[in-house]
């Protein structure tokens, strides 16, 4: 009988061990069965471990962007809604209706805002996917 790792031959009254690596099953010594058990199966467990860590700080990243994005245009928003509020506060007379440069902005917060709505959605599914 051989080791099918190191090739080497085992003696008479030397038995050999069954390695399982996915769907085969090897033949190998005792040297080698010690090795490649203590090598092959933590560097799995830590890489997975890495892997899932990342994804859910990258997602946790994007989940603020996109938080972030809500709150800034949502603030803009308020901003703008309020400003003829505002004027004629100061001015004492009625701005009439909103300019179109503030409906532009008002719309693009509109989209901003969904967006930020929409990702942080799908990025609050994406995180209870990779836990649950
Ligand atoms: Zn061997």
């Amino acid at each position: 009988m051989q080791c099918q790792n190191c090739n080497r031959q085992l003696g008479k009254l030397e038995k050999g061990y069954i390695l399982h690596r996915g769907e085969f099953q090897y033949v190998v010594c005792c040297e080698c069965n010690d090795r490649l058990k203590a090598n092959a199966k933590p560097k799995q467990e830590a890489s997975t471990i890495q892997a899932i860590e990342r994804t859910s700080k990258r997602l946790k990243a994007r989940q603020l962007i996109f938080w972030l994005a809500m709150l800034i245009s949502s603030a803009v928003f308020v901003v703008v809604v309020s400003m003829p509020v505002i004027q004629r506060e100061m001015t004492g007379r009625d701005p009439g209706r909103f300019s179109v440069s503030a409906a532009i902005l008002m719309l693009v917060c509109i989209i901003v805002f969904l967006i930020g709505l929409i990702g942080y959605g799908v990025t609050r599914w994406k995180v209870w996917w990779h836990h649950g």
